[in-house]
C-alpha cells in the first residue's frame, strides 16, 4: 500500500514539511500499460491532485515495461539503433528514453552516496575519445574511483583542441570545424577539478587523502587545490610502465578498458559514436549507476562497489534502480524503501527538512 511522503510539488509548505493527513486518497486511474489500478491524492494544501506515479521514474511513460530492458542493453555496449530495433521501438522513442533514464540516474548516482568512513583512497585517470568527428573533436574524459571498490566517483567529457599528426587533409577538416563551430577549446582543467571535486565532497573525514595518478604535471596542483595540500598524499605513476595487474594504476586502467567495453560508443574502431558530448555523458551516468549500483565488484565477490561502501545495504535490481524519482535529492524516496523512507533517512543523513 503506497502512502505519498509529501507533496510532489516543491512550491507546497506540505513539500518541504509534510504531514500525512494531508495527503488525502483521490480515486484511482487505470492505465493501459498496468494490471492495476493506480491510486490518486489530493493535498490539502495546495488542492493539487497528483498519483502514486508521480514519484515513479517511469511517470508519463508509454512503454514503461521496456525500460529495464533498454537499460541492461545500453548498459552492455549496444547501441541506440540495435536497442530500438531489438526492444520493436521506434529509434526516437529510444533516444527519449535513453535520455530520460540516464538523467534520472545521474540524480540517483549523487544522491546514494556520503561521505567515506576511514580514509579514502582515489586513483584518477583520462582517457581519450571524440564526439561526432574523429580527427577534429577530441574529448578527453576524467575518471576518479575509489581505487579498493572500484566506485566510480565521477566521469564527464571535456572539449580538447585537436593534436598529433596533420595531414593537409585534417588541416582542411579543422578549418572547416572552426568555421562552423569556432574555436574548440580546451576544457579539461575545468573538469579535472570538477572531478576531484566529486571526491572532495566523498572525503569530508579528518583523516589523509590518497591520491594515485599518472605523471601529468597539471594534477600536482588541482589534486591540492581540490582535494586539500595539507592532508593530500599524492602518488604518481609513471605512464610508461606495463599495464599489466602489477602495475599500482591497474584499478583504474582496467574501470576505463570496462568502460569501453561496456559503451559501445567509446570502443574503438566502432560504428557507434557520440554526437554531442552531453549525451556521452549521459552515457557515463548509465555506466556509473551500472558499475557502481548493480555490478559487483569482481565476478567472484557478493557484493556491489556502492555497498563495500556502506551506500547500499545490498545489491540493487535494475527494477529498483529505474523505480522511485530522485528529483528531490535526499528527499526523494529511496530505491529500496519499504515504506517511502526518504534516502537521506535511509542512509542515515542528517538533514531531513533540508
Ligand atoms: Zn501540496
Amino acid at each position: 500500500m503506497f502512502t505519498p511522503p509529501r507533496c510532489p510539488y516543491q512550491t507546497c509548505p506540505q513539500h518541504l514539511r509534510p504531514d500525512p493527513g494531508d495527503l488525502r486518497p483521490h480515486g484511482h486511474y487505470r492505465a493501459k500499460c498496468r494490471p492495476h489500478p493506480i491510486p490518486r491524492f489530493r493535498c490539502v494544501a495546495c488542492l493539487r491532485t497528483f498519483s502514486r506515479q508521480t514519484f515513479r521514474m517511469d511517470y508519463r511513460d508509454h512503454r514503461p515495461d521496456l525500460n529495464v530492458r533498454l537499460f541492461q542493453s545500453l548498459a552492455s555496449g549496444i547501441g541506440l539503433r540495435q536497442s530500438s530495433r531489438n526492444l520493436r521501438l521506434s529509434f526516437r522513442c529510444t533516444e527519449l528514453k535513453f535520455r530520460k533514464i540516464a538523467r534520472h540516474l545521474r540524480r540517483l548516482n549523487l544522491n546514494i552516496r556520503k561521505s567515506l568512513r576511514g580514509d579514502a583512497c582515489f586513483q584518477l585517470d583520462e582517457f581519450e575519445t571524440y564526439e561526432g568527428r574523429r580527427n577534429t573533436r577530441p574529448l578527453s574524459v576524467p575518471v576518479l574511483i575509489e581505487t579498493k571498490t572500484r566506485f566510480i566517483v565521477w566521469a564527464e567529457s571535456a572539449t580538447i583542441r585537436p593534436r598529433g599528426k596533420m595531414t593537409p587533409a585534417r588541416k582542411r577538416a579543422i578549418a572547416e570545424d572552426e568555421k562552423r563551430l569556432g574555436k574548440r577549446r580546451d576544457r579539461s582543467r575545468r573538469s579535472l577539478r570538477r572531478t576531484l571535486r566529486r571526491g572532495a565532497d566523498l572525503a569530508r573525514g579528518p583523516g589523509p587523502v590518497l591520491l594515485e595518478t599518472d605523471q601529468k604535471s597539471s594534477y600536482v596542483d588541482l589534486a591540492a587545490e581540490s582535494l586539500g595540500a595539507g592532508r593530500l598524499v599524492h602518488l604518481r605513476t609513471s605512464g610508461k610502465l606495463a599495464r599489466t595487474s602489477a602495475n599500482p594504476l591497474f584499478p583504474i586502467n582496467h574501470t576505463e578498458a570496462m568502460a569501453r567495453d561496456l559503451m559501445g560508443r567509446l570502443r574503438r574502431e566502432s560504428w557507434l559514436v557520440s554526437k554531442k558530448r552531453r549525451y556521452l555523458d549521459l552515457g557515463l551516468q548509465i555506466f556509473m549507476a551500472y558499475r557502481n549500483l548493480v555490478r559487483l565488484r569482481f565476478n567472484f565477490d557478493l557484493a556491489s562497489p556502492a555497498q563495500m561502501l556502506g551506500f547500499a545495504p545490498r545489491r540493487l535490481e535494475e527494477t529498483e534502480v529505474l523505480g522511485w524519482r530522485q528529483d528531490w535529492e535526499g528527499r526523494s524516496i529511496h530505491p529500496l524503501a519499504l515504506r517511502c523512507e526518504t534516502v537521506h533517512d535511509r542512509m542515515g543523513i542528517g538533514s531531513r527538512a533540508a
